[in-house]
């Protein structure tokens, strides 16, 4: 038999406050103000109503709560709902170019671009001299074709977009030939093959996942070829018993039989990363030169900027993909566009690049500095926590986001063994819930907190952050 809770005249269900009652309380009276009335009314509900299932759960002998201890929480609950959605982090992961965490970082002289860009009016689609409207897609032409030598340029919001546009701009209605082995699934379920037969295309795909030659491509060509795709395989590596043509090879055969080569570079180093460890991460210029028609890469990848899609290569085809109708669609944001002009410019002066973009930064540091910085961490968190075994080990960081696939960086992390009524799960959550939240990896049942994608301007927050973490476990 159930007991009837809420007519009994001693039912600690019946001695809660009212729902009108909290919400007249004057200590909510700010929170009415800032975020309305409704809002503050659901909060009260949540909070009776875990309230209520509690007592209800705990039958008849369970005390209520008093009324402030209803309000405090209800006030922390509204305070825990306008916590931004996008916090800024920090990132001791050692994954440079984390999708998570909002890949690259910007320079900070493009950071103050985007925001100008956004206060302000700008001449986003005027040319100043002449008085007459221009194009914004097209903005940044004159600056790709000094940095790539590229003849024409556009930019579009990504590089998924920009792939989208050139297979629907030269290749609706007809064939798309695609090496086997180059039909990459890359991160948030983006699958080549669906992007071209989603935007109107037919794919051809030629070789074998291992082996395409050049007699493959030149067979599948045809009345139907709409382009022929090269793709970076960003995210892997095909190894072993391999082959496929050299991109000038390829060049040579479509200009002979007159098909557009199409090649998505993905991450878009505009200078040599190989000296930093990332090998084989193909250059636009390069591609340029060995004779392709347009090149298409990524403006938060390798080149460090704002998240934007970059189209370079022969005049006829980027103005087809621009006038196509699914350019407006795939439209660049004005503080996308300072932001990547700001960015790009930086890259006229190579020698500056990695200094001024924080992602070369990372990419070119030294690992001695970040094992002194380790050391300097531990040695503050050693004092603070003598009780826990903290140490500097070597670590491995990655460029990430698709770029270098399987090549490590050599770095240093800060290693945490959390305390035996501790775990090191639980460890990492509080730092994730913190302020700032940190994010670092979890490893053989220690925290690392790899320094390589901290700014070193970051490190007394960090040192904090730990300190509290570490400070207390439940
Ligand atoms: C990352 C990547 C894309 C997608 O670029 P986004 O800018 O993320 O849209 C496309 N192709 C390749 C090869 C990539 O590496």
């Amino acid at each position: 038999m159930t007991s009837n809770h809420d007519q009994s005249p001693l039912s600690p269900l019946r001695r809660l406050p009212s729902v009108d009652t909290l919400v007249g309380h004057a200590d909510l009276a700010l929170a009415i103000r800032e975020q309305g009335r409704p809002a503050v009314v659901d909060a009260v509900r949540c909070v009776l109503d875990k309230h209520r299932n509690r007592l209800v759960s705990c039958e008849a002998n369970a005390e209520p709560p008093d009324e402030s201890t209803l309000v405090h929480e209800t006030v922390r609950r509204l305070t825990l709902a306008t916590r931004p959605i996008v916090q800024p982090v920090i990132n001791a992961t050692g994954v440079l170019l984390h999708t998570g965490l909002g890949r690259a970082p910007m320079a900070t002289e493009a950071v103050e671009a985007a925001a100008r860009a956004a206060a302000q009016y700008g001449s986003v689609e005027l040319d100043l001299e002449a008085g007459a409207r221009t194009q914004r897609s097209r903005a940044l032409e004159a600056l790709l074709g000094q940095l790539l030598g590229a003849e024409a340029a556009m930019v579009v919001n990504n590089n998924a977009a920009a792939t989208a546009l050139t297979v629907a701009a030269l290749a609706t209605g007809r064939e798309v030939i695609v090496s086997h082995g180059e039909l990459i699934e890359i991160g948030g379920g983006y699958r080549l093959p669906e992007v071209i037969t989603g935007f109107g295309a037919e794919l051809r795909p030629v070789g074998t996942t291992n082996k395409t030659r050049l007699s493959d491509y030149a067979r599948a060509i045809g009345d139907r070829t709409g382009a022929i795709l090269v793709v970076h395989p960003s995210n892997y590596v095909v190894q072993g018993f391999t082959a496929k043509p050299s991109v000038a090879a390829l060049a040579e055969l479509a200009r002979a039989r007159d098909v557009p080569l199409v090649h998505d570079i993905g991450s878009g180093a505009l200078v040599d990363v190989a000296p930093f460890g990332c090998a084989g991460e193909p250059l636009a210029a390069q591609s340029l030169r060995e004779g392709v028609d347009l090149v298409l890469f990524s403006g938060d990848k390798l080149l460090g900027g704002p998240q934007s899609g970059i189209v370079v290569g022969r005049r006829d085809l980027v103005e087809k993909a621009d006038r196509h109708p699914m350019s407006r669609a795939v439209r660049i944001d004005k503080m996308t566009l300072a932001a990547l002009e700001v960015t790009l410019r930086i890259y006229l002066a190579p020698d500056r690049a990695s200094e001024r973009v924080p992602l070369l930064r990372m990419l070119a540091q030294g690992s001695d500095g970040l094992r002194s910085r380790a050391q300097t961490l531990v040695e503050g968190l050693r004092e603070a926590r003598p009780q826990l075994e903290i140490d500097v080990v070597p670590d491995e960081a990655y460029a990430g986001g698709g770029s270098a696939p399987g090549q490590a960086l050599a770095s240093w992390s800060v290693a945490v063994r959390p305390a035996k009524d501790d775990s090191v799960d639980a460890l990492a959550s509080r730092l994730r819930q913190g302020r700032p939240p940190v994010l670092g990896r979890v490893r053989n049942d220690r925290l690392l907190v790899n320094l390589h994608t901290v700014f070193p301007e970051q490190d007394a927050t960090l040192a904090g952050a730990l300190e509290t973490a570490t400070g207390h476990s439940n």
